[in-house]
């Protein structure tokens, strides 16, 4: 499962252990591996697993306990390879009985193996915090014997954590598909938040890499997570304890580039999570090749994956709907430009709109004005006219803006708006014929990678402005 921390990727021989295949307590006396060794595996094979970030845990102090998911806030910084520092972040096992083509802990893959007991995590995480290393636990699994073997392992260690050593802090956990709702009812009163990864966007693409997962198993734990939330499930409490089911939600993680799945699939199903099961986030990770044996996509599609970021903000924050995004006929999403400068030019028809007139949404659909900056706008019009002048010290990115807009009835874009000029202006583009048309689609996986985007866009990727 855990799926994705699905490491995808890479084989790492070095030290292969099969000993250590076959249980929890094998994997780590076998070998008599020590906790640091356990803890230099398992935390290697998670950092692939991005479904991590965190919001909206109420979870209070408690004066006989220690750890506050309300007050830290569970702030999350991000190393370059994509980990979360702020959390303790690792696998209970790397031991697994699928074989997800995808995943560096698949079971034909050549890696060493070890587990923790859930004693030992939750002393870890105990540890990590009182020596302020770390605000909370992200713990995902590979699936050890069964899934219900596994999902009690982990529900366990949590159970340690709330109720021996009191701990209040942050927890997100991952729930395996097909694990009895009993299990996952234990976990989601222990935990914050829980993810149940969809792995990939179609079932034949699970069926062809996961051949062990079914989305109809996925799908129906996070239906069931769904309900448990919405209906105030009251199953199981641990004592003593006002927990609630799963406080901060539920999230899912999606592998991109493995398989032929288009962009307008992968935006079509995080719009249907996000809409049937409330999902808080839908995490994107772009694959990167697993073995020279798996002849799968040969490069990583980071831009690619961030397009996806990108699109899925317009889905959350702006009002878009997936097939204003993308269609049958445009699936995928273009790498030079982002997702509202596509629409915007597909959509020429609809502008310029005259900034000092225009509504929030209508503003929100202009490239290079965002949340913030449609709010400035909206707010500094009351006062006067804008000008142009005015645009840029509110923050509007004139580079896409202007040619999108009026600005008290004058035009500051290319004579007329032309998109295939602005197209090629925005996107540095020189290769001549039409991206618009539908057999011209920009090829994917992305060549370049994000260090080389510009820095307009470098922020957009941090702030989500649009
Ligand atoms: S191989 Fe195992 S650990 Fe990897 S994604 Fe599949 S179920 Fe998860």
């Amino acid at each position: 499962m855990a799926e994705s921390h699905a490491a995808r990727h890479g084989d790492d021989k070095a030290g292969a252990d099969r000993t250590a295949i076959g249980g929890t307590r094998a994997a780590g006396r076998r070998d008599r591996m020590d906790i640091k060794e356990k803890l230099t595996i398992l935390a290697a094979a998670a950092r692939y697993d991005v479904s991590c970030a965190s919001s909206g845990s109420t979870r209070k102090g408690t004066a006989d306990g220690i750890g506050n998911a309300a007050s830290s806030g569970i702030c999350h910084s991000w190393t370059s390879d994509g980990r979360c520092v702020s959390l303790l972040k690792i696998l209970m096992t790397n031991v697994c009985i699928y074989d997800c083509k995808y995943c560096c802990s698949r079971s034909s893959n050549d890696v060493r193996r070890a587990a923790f007991e859930p004693e030992e995590i939750a002393d870890l995480t105990i540890s990590f915090y009182k020596r302020n290393y770390i605000e909370g636990l992200f713990l995902s699994s590979a699936v050890i014997a069964s899934p219900n073997r596994t999902m009690e392992l982990m529900a366990h260690a949590l159970a340690l954590l709330r109720e021996k050593h009191k701990f209040n802090g942050y927890i997100h956990a991952k729930v395996i598909p097909n694990t009895d709702p009993a299990l996952m009812a234990k976990v989601g009163f222990l935990a914050d938040r829980v993810s149940c990864n969809i792995e990939l966007p179609s079932n034949e693409s699970l069926t062809a890499l996961a051949p062990q997962k079914s989305k109809d198993a996925i799908l129906g734990s996070m239906r069931w997570i769904h309900d448990g939330i919405r209906q105030g499930l009251d199953v199981y409490r641990p004592k003593g304890r006002q927990s609630l089911f799963v406080p901060a939600g539920q999230s899912t993680q999606m592998v991109v580039g493995a398989t032929k799945d288009t962009d307008y699939q992968i935006v079509r199903l995080a719009e249907s999570l996000y809409g049937k099961y409330r999902l808080r986030r839908v995490y994107y990770s772009a694959y990167i090749p697993a073995s020279p044996k798996v002849s799968l996509a040969v490069r990583p599609p980071l831009v690619r994956e961030h397009r996806l970021y990108q699109a899925d903000w317009l889905l959350r924050f702006y009002r878009f709907s997936a097939s204003e995004i993308l269609s049958e006929k445009h699936p995928f999403l273009f790498e030079e430009i982002d997702p509202k400068t596509g629409w915007a030019l597909r959509n020429i028809g609809r502008f310029p709109i005259e900034v000092n007139k225009a509504g929030y949404y209508d503003l929100l659909r202009v490239p290079g004005i965002g949340q913030v900056t449609a709010g400035r706008i909206m707010e500094a019009r009351k006062h006067s006219t804008l000008a142009v002048e005015d645009l840029k010290r509110i923050g509007v990115v004139l580079k896409r803006a202007r040619h999108f807009i009026l600005c008290d009835g004058k035009y500051h874009g290319l004579g007329e708006p032309d998109p295939m000029r602005i197209y090629r202006l925005l996107a540095g583009d020189v290769r001549g014929g039409n991206p618009f048309a539908p057999t011209a689609q920009l090829e994917l996986p992305a060549v370049s990678a994000l260090v080389s985007l510009p820095m307009d866009e470098l922020r957009s990727l941090v702030t989500g402005e649009l």
